[in-house]
């Protein structure tokens, strides 16, 4: 498989501000990785080209493969995948409490084949979402306490070591 300029591999982190574009979880909260995808693979025609590459967890990654397309189980019909250089995310899911929830039968295809609501991804989000309400509130200057002192982030609730290892880790090397 032909190896993407690191240029264009810039081009696709940068451009995804660093999220999965299929289930959204950001790369601060992974321990592997975002991966380029081909959107089309090679073997159904795709190109190398900035038009057909997404950033991708690993997870999404392993579970689409070269898949393009899926049976809707309620049309019965072939339909394509969620397409991220073509189809806007917002008209396809919505999120709710860590839950994707697909509003279309590309959504839905997508949401099942790429196993987005397993309870571990679910979780991971709903830890994401908190961590990120902490972020906000501890740099909101009117929500400061009256102490100068640093107050550390409310410990994440049941942390998978993972998740809390991997966003330490991120956090010191971005400090
Ligand atoms: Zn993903």
């Amino acid at each position: 498989m032909p190896d993407i300029e690191p240029a264009l591999r810039e081009l696709v982190r940068v451009r995804a501000a660093g999220l999965c574009e299929y289930c959204r979880i950001s790369e601060r909260f992974t321990l592997a990785e975002h991966e380029i995808d081909r959107v089309i693979a090679l073997k159904h025609g795709g190109q190398t080209v900035d038009g057909n590459l997404a950033l991708c967890c690993a997870v999404c990654n392993r579970y689409k493969g070269s898949d393009i397309a899926s049976i809707d189980p309620e049309s019965g019909q072939l339909t394509p995948l969620f397409h991220p250089r073509v189809d806007r995310w917002d008209d396809h899911y919505r999120v709710r409490n860590g839950e994707i929830v697909a509003l279309t039968a590309p959504g839905r295809l997508t949401v099942r084949l790429l196993r987005m609501n397993s309870a571990m991804r679910v979780r991971e989000r709903q830890l994401m979402e908190d961590r990120l309400k902490d972020l906000k509130t501890l740099n909101a200057p009117e929500t400061q306490s009256s102490s100068a002192s640093y107050h550390p982030p409310a410990p994440l609730r049941a942390a998978p070591w993972a998740v809390t290892l991997c966003w330490s880790a991120r956090q010191s090397q971005s400090a």
